[in-house]
């Protein structure tokens, strides 16, 4: 083994060891989150997976960016395949390792060339999008600062990267071209053969110089963007199939039962139980808070929606309240979520206790954000990865009413009818047909 597949091999190992590190960190996070049962109806699942992460159909609502969308993406996954035959050169010395392939060996060569000049060109047009056009969702509050480095980070790190594999495309035709040792004759190169010109009067090893040294920016690029994921909202690629797989498959709009409130309930109707008796200490149950007050009272698929959500604000544009000028922005409420769940989790890293700490409630989400919620579930609909900030923002609500009776006036008076009058209005039962006798 030479000094460079030493080289290779360290830092193979070291991107695998740091990545694992970040993703099992992500795993005990979001199962810091409550249980919810989410394993029914698998063959329903594995459907709207297929349908909204693989097929990417929600993002066809906006057909250029849409389909922008899925060139990078498609780019993305299928010029990797082209990295297990990087790693095991890399590992072995050896070069071209599959190209004994023969003609399928050129399809690929050709297929990534073309999806790596597509890549490119999409994220100049994304990157110019993103900055020049002003778009309103992209130019709100919650995304100035480091969410908008992120998105541009990203894809200048595409546009490099795939300018790095094509310039490494180009340099190993010219020395295919002048017969070189070890660069074997094979692949096809629709793309790169037109950058031959950058390698005209060049000697052999100058253009040697040139391709190792983009080879190496090729798959070390690789190896910073796979330990780059976990830090950014481009987890995404990975998380939006689980994210989908887990989605809510009941009826829009449809509320769930709080199981603990629904124990209450048919205790209270029990004529055998005893309302004095104190509770099993040898019970598995947990005493849980009504509604959430902060992430550990949200359940694990919100949590993973949270790292899930791509920060597009296709949420925010729908949503009434935003359009009308509330605060709210269901796009917030998620990157809120998420930045309170990575506090969490770096201060359990850290020993700390989360006595301290700012929860979720008010001290990243405020109340008028809450309340200003129309329950329409335009964010829901919304969102290419089924992400459901409205289920987040229903678990806080619950929380103020019920452990802190703290919802606004207007809702207080309707609770009070409702307990005294069995209706909303102000009237007892018994006055509810007087309006007849007016006729
Ligand atoms: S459900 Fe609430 S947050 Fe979602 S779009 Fe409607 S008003 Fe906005
Ligand atoms: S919740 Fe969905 S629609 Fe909203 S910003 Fe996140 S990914 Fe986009």
């Amino acid at each position: 083994m030479g000094i460079s597949n030493l080289i290779f091999a360290l830092s193979l190992v070291t991107a695998i060891f740091l990545f694992r590190r970040n993703v099992l960190k992500i795993k005990r996070n979001i199962f810091l989150g409550r249980d919810v049962n989410r394993s029914d109806q698998s063959f329903l699942r594995w459907k709207t997976m297929a349908r909204v992460a693989l097929g990417q159909t929600k993002m066809m609502v906006k057909p250029i960016a849409g389909f922008l969308h899925v060139i990078v993406y498609a780019g993305f996954v299928i010029i990797n395949i082209e990295v297990l035959e990087i790693i095991i050169d890399g590992l072995f010395g050896t070069h071209r390792v599959f190209s004994f392939l023969g003609v399928f060996y050129d399809f690929l060569i050709a297929s990534f060339e073309i999806l790596a000049l597509l890549v490119l060109l999409a994220c100049v047009l994304f990157f110019i999008r993103r900055n020049g056009l002003r778009l309103k969702r992209f130019a709100a509050k919650e995304v100035s600062g480091w969410p908008k480095t992120d998105a541009n980070l990203i894809l200048v790190f595409e546009v490099l990267l795939m300018g790095a594999f094509l310039l490494m495309q180009g340099a190993d035709l010219a020395l295919q071209k002048m017969g070189t040792a070890y660069y074997v004759e094979a692949g096809s190169y629709p793309v790169s053969s037109y950058l031959l010109f950058l390698f005209e009067g060049m000697s052999e090893s100058s253009v040697i110089l040139f391709e190792r040294f983009f080879w190496w920016v090729h798959i070390l690029g690789i190896f910073a963007f796979l330990n780059y994921l976990p830090y950014s909202k481009h987890l995404h690629i990975v998380l939006a199939f689980p994210n989908t797989y887990y989605s809510n498959l009941k009826a829009k709009g449809a509320f769930t039962n709080m199981d603990s409130v629904t124990q209450e309930v048919k205790l209270m109707l029990d004529p055998d139980a005893d309302p004095y008796a104190t509770p099993d200490p040898d019970s598995s149950d947990d005493i849980q808070r009504f509604g959430a007050k902060d992430v550990t009272d949200l359940n694990w698929v919100q949590l993973m929606n949270a790292y899930s959500c791509t920060e597009c604000g296709r949420c925010t544009s729908e949503c009434p309240a935003n359009q009308t000028g509330k605060l709210l922005s269901p796009r917030k409420i998620m990157m809120d979520t998420r930045d309170r769940l990575e506090t969490y989790g770096a201060e359990i890293d850290a020993g700390d206790d989360q006595e301290n700490q700012r929860p979720l409630l008010d001290g990243y989400i405020s109340r008028e954000e809450l309340w200003a919620c129309t329950t329409c579930n335009a964010c829901t609909d919304a969102c290419p990865i089924n992400i459901d900030p409205l289920s987040i923002i229903l678990d806080m609500r619950r929380y103020l009413v019920m452990e802190e009776s703290a919802a606004p006036n207007e809702l207080n008076m309707v609770f009070t009818n409702i307990e005294n009058n069995g209706a909303p209005w102000q009237f007892s039962a018994a006055d509810r047909l007087k309006w007849k006798d007016e006729l």
